[in-house]
């Protein structure tokens, strides 16, 4: 009997713990830690930030889902992890593994500017469903008494989808409300143009957003590094100041802390690094989906940005590591396999929507992609609000990826998986 701890019970984490259940016969025991009660759809969150979204609707309690599937559900947070021992740290108690999944997402590096927020500054974010209710409460009193909007992201940030989604259904939501005209929004992003999206762009990435954003008079600040920020105002390192009235800046992303204090676990931010496999070179019971995993960008930038990991991607990561958990205990047969990181992507603007297509998402050496696309219309705003629908339903039911999901994603050319050839990688693989 092999005892399997998922750490973390988000995107990755959840469908880590369906889809192991799903192929593991039940003398194997499933065990899933999580800091949160509930799980949080993520990609929601830039709408309940702007009051467009109930929180409820997008989170499910872990204790009453996951327990009827045959998995056993912790909630507590980890805060330290032994990989030679095979056991983590508990708030009051220790637990040991054969394989653990780190599922944590990304700690928020709020200490990365001066006066970044919320807890510690004067900026909103919008990645944890607590900061995207606080966001919420600052945009209610910001609606009394509207003023400048600065929305970005600060040096060293990795996903900008969510910057340019809240400047734009800002921009909605004010001219809805008759107020647009009373306010300037402004983008500041690192990126070394909006729409690089620290993938270096992809199809017409670039012209696409910046036409959103012109079109809705939204001024771009690209190849910016905010250098601090005071209660209104925000400051760039070329000595500019760009006044607010409400401000949303995306915070860099690194690893927690727990595994980043684990010696060999992770590179210096904390980011856990991984075979094709998903497995950890040096640790073989440590396998990894998600945020938390490492990616290394293909070209430097100006300013240093990191790479977005988006929700397909994790879920990619999440067939490879399932998979490839049971080929090691020999419950399956087969090669193993890996995520084929091929990215798709929603984003709503309130009156209209851009997809984004990737594949895979970093282009090699010599900037090419196998296909790339974007396009754009309010049918996009509803794919997402569906997709929403349909991934809290699967999470409801404890469903990962089911058939017809599988085929209709082959069938315009998404796998999401892919045997690992040549034999080299096999021969690196089984050590
Ligand atoms: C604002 C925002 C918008 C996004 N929009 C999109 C989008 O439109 N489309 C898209 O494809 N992707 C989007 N993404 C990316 C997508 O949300 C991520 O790819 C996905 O959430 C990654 O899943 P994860 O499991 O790595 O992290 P998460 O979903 O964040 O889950 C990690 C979980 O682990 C828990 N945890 C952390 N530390 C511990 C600990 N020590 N012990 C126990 N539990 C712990 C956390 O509390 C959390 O519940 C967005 C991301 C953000 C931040």
């Amino acid at each position: 009997m092999a005892h399997i701890l998922i750490v973390g019970a988000g995107l990755g984490g959840l469908p880590a713990a369906y889809e192991l259940r799903h192929l593991l016969p039940h003398h194997h025991q499933i065990t899933l830690v999580s800091n949160q009660p509930k799980f949080t759809f993520v990609p929601s969150l830039p709408w309940v930030g702007l009051g467009l979204r109930s929180l409820d609707r997008i989170q499910l309690e872990l204790a009453k889902i996951v327990p009827r599937h045959g998995i056993e559900f912790i909630h507590d947070s980890i805060t330290a992890i032994d990989p030679r021992l095979h056991q983590v740290t508990l708030s009051n108690r220790t637990l040991d593994y054969d394989y653990v999944v780190i599922a944590t997402g990304p700690e928020l590096a709020l200490d990365a500017l001066p006066g970044l927020g919320p807890e510690t500054g004067y900026t909103q974010s919008i990645c944890n469903p607590h900061h995207a209710l606080l966001a919420r409460e600052a945009w209610e009193r910001y609606l009394q008494d509207p003023g400048a909007i600065v929305v970005g992201a600060a040096p060293g940030a990795s996903c900008f989808g969510p910057a340019y989604e809240f400047a734009l259904l800002a921009h909605h939501t004010l001219r809805r409300k008759g107020l647009r005209d009373r306010v300037a929004i402004t983008l500041v992003t690192p990126e070394p143009y909006a729409g690089h999206l620290g993938i270096g762009g992809m199809a017409n990435s670039r012209w696409l957003i910046r036409a959103m954003l012109a079109d809705r008079h939204v001024d771009v600040i690209d190849n910016a590094a905010i250098s601090q920020i005071e209660p209104d105002a925000v400051h760039l390192a070329d000595g500019r100041k760009l006044p607010f009235k409400y401000a949303m800046i995306l915070p860099p992303f690194r690893g927690p802390r727990f595994l980043r204090e684990a010696p060999r676990l992770t590179d210096a931010k904390g980011f856990v690094p991984v075979l094709p496999t998903y497995r950890h070179p040096e640790f073989d019971s440590v396998y990894a989906v998600g945020v938390v995993t490492q990616l290394k960008p293909v070209e430097p930038t100006p300013i240093p940005i990191g790479v977005p990991k988006v929700g397909q991607m994790t879920e990619e990561m999440v067939m490879t590591v399932a998979h490839n958990i049971a080929l090691d205990l020999g419950v399956i047969s087969g090669q193993p396999i890996k995520p084929t990181l091929q990215a798709i992507c929603f984003a709503d603007f309130g009156d209209t929507g851009a997809l984004f297509l990737a594949d895979p998402l970093l282009p090699d050496s010599e900037g090419h992609r196998r296909r790339a696309f974007t396009t754009k219309g309010v049918w996009v705003s509803w794919a997402k609000t569906a997709f929403e629908k349909y991934f809290m339903d699967k999470m409801r039911v404890g469903w990962t990826m089911p058939w017809f999901e599988r085929i209709g994603l082959r069938a315009i050319g998404l796998p999401l998986v892919e045997s690992i050839v040549p034999e080299s990688e096999l021969i690196q693989v089984k050590g």
